[in-house]
């Protein structure tokens, strides 16, 4: 490979911050807001224009993981609640006492930008938008600043705790900390996937319905579409004049560039292709359009920070306990083929209806879970432990959202957005008493941590 020589050069340092969040998804935005409101410096640095990861960015929606297993009892309240209470106030979601009753909580990308904007402000964190975490510089197993691009140039931002909100640990991994990649046998992750909302799409009878499914079913058989189901009327969001579909799959590394350019292609192909069969074979369907298809493709897994404990599948299916916990999950091992096989395959499991002709099935199917293994106890939750968000070799860097400490099927149930906001609100308080109290990550008294949760509304 031809290689470049860039001379030594000095990095301007713009500003240090006693906490810096680096990614403004659930995991990152929630951690920035209970730093700055437990009195720490606190900056968050985006890539985007907005908050809220792939909430906003990736038009995921309902948030999941807010009740018990299988129940209506709040398990993640805190900050969850009151990002869906200033949703409700300005029409962007249900009333939290609705969304209890519901399996996750929809609401709307646009207002859950604005809220997140708006709760940042009041909290006084800093931030920085269209800004690329491009480096970190490390100096004894401690990160000193990472390494910005933006419009203004190359700068540096230091601070004395770092928390990688980045889904792909970033932070971590460019600071040389261990990470795991995917499941054991092979290093691949759950597949990505993107939602797209259409516009144009009348109500039809259950009947037409069946009708309409099963010519798009047909389609997936033959080959012709590569979606995993066929809920193109999905009503994910909190407004009805479209439909939000989650339906396409793309088996790729997020952490990898090449993986990321092809998906995008890809899965807005797969929309538009869809958008033909109806409009041409379905004639209540004539006028639908493409309302829009998500600013990114959303990855559902690529690295994880090594912790002293790592979230497993049997924590999820036991209901774990831990004395260092600082969040519940409930979300279920909820694994998306990581071979990206679309219907009728849709989850890793040993029923699996490609069988022998998958590789990994024949490898492992006798360590594989069946669909029956794969949930918490029913009313139910499992808690995540303070120890699966710090990093076995980096002092003052802590995981929030989908990176945190986990294995392939520990990750699959504590990455909805509900348990990352949770993960979240824990790491910002759990960063601001370190820094208040002046110790480090590792000496912080987890039993105080655990306390101020408690007062702010989280249950642990
Ligand atoms: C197709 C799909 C369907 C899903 N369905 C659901 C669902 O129905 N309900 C649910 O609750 N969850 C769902 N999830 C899971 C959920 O969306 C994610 O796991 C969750 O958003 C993770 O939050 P996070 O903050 O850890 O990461 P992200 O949401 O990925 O946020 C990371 C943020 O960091 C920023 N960032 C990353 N790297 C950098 C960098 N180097 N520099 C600057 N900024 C950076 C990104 O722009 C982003 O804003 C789904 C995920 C996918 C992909």
């Amino acid at each position: 490979m031809r290689t470049l020589h860039e001379p030594a050069r000095e990095i301007p340092i713009v500003t240090e911050a006693d906490v810096v969040v680096c990614g403004g998804g659930p995991g990152g935005v929630s951690a920035a807001i209970a730093a700055a409101r437990h009195g720490a410096k606190t900056l968050l640095i985006e890539r985007h224009g907005y908050l809220g990861g792939l909430a906003t960015a990736g038009l995921v929606a309902p948030v999941l993981g807010h009740t018990a297993s299988e129940s209506h009892i709040p398990i993640v309240e805190g900050l969850l609640r009151e990002i869906t209470e200033r949703l409700n106030a300005i029409d962007g979601a249900p009333s939290w006492e609705d969304s209890l009753l519901e399996w996750g909580i929809r609401f709307d990308a646009e207002a859950l930008k604005y809220v997140l904007d708006q709760m940042c402000a009041e909290a006084g964190v800093q931030v920085l938008f269209h800004t690329q975490i491009a480096d970190v510089f490390t100096a004894d197993d401690r990160i000193e600043a990472v390494i910005i691009e933006n419009k203004s140039g190359r700068q540096a931002v230091a601070g004395r705790i770092f928390v990688d909100g980045t889904g792909d640990a970033d932070i971590a991994f460019r600071a040389g900390a261990p990470t795991t990649h995917g499941r054991e046998w092979d290093g691949r992750g759950e597949s990505m996937g993107s939602f797209f909302h259409l516009g144009g799409v009348p109500e039809v009878s259950a009947e037409r319905m069946r009708e309409i499914t099963e010519l798009i079913e047909h389609e997936m058989e033959d080959g012709r579409f590569a979606f995993y189901n066929s809920g193109f009327m999905g009503k994910n969001t909190h407004h009805r004049d479209h439909t939000s579909a989650n339906m396409t799959r793309f088996a790729g590394d997020s952490a990898r560039n090449a993986d990321l350019t092809r998906g995008e292609a890809y899965v807005r192909e797969q929309v538009w292709e869809l958008v033909r069969l109806l409009r041409a074979h379905v004639p209540e369907m004539a006028d639908i359009y493409v309302q829009q298809t998500s600013p990114q493709i959303g990855p559902r897994e690529s690295r994880q920070i090594v912790g002293p404990y790592a979230l497993t599948g049997d924590d999820i299916h036991q209901g774990a306990r831990f004395d260092d916990a600082i969040a519940r999950g409930s979300w279920w091992i909820d694994i998306h083929c990581p071979l990206g096989h679309t219907y009728p395959v849709h989850l890793c499991t040993v029923e699996c209806p490609r069988g022998v002709n998958c590789p990994y099935w024949v490898a492992e199917h006798d360590h594989m879970r069946s669909k029956a293994e794969l949930y918490p106890p029913k009313g139910g939750w499992y808690d995540i432990p303070y120890r699966a968000l710090l990093s076995i070799r980096i002092a003052n860097l802590l995981a929030s959202g989908r990176c945190i400490s986990a294995t392939h099927e520990g990750m699959a149930g504590a990455r909805v957005m509900g348990t990352c906001i949770a993960i979240g609100q824990a790491a910002g308080t759990a960063a601001a008493l370190a820094v208040a109290a002046d110790v480090s990550l590792q000496e912080l008294d987890v039993q105080q941590l655990r306390r101020v949760l408690r007062e702010d509304g989280q249950y642990v």
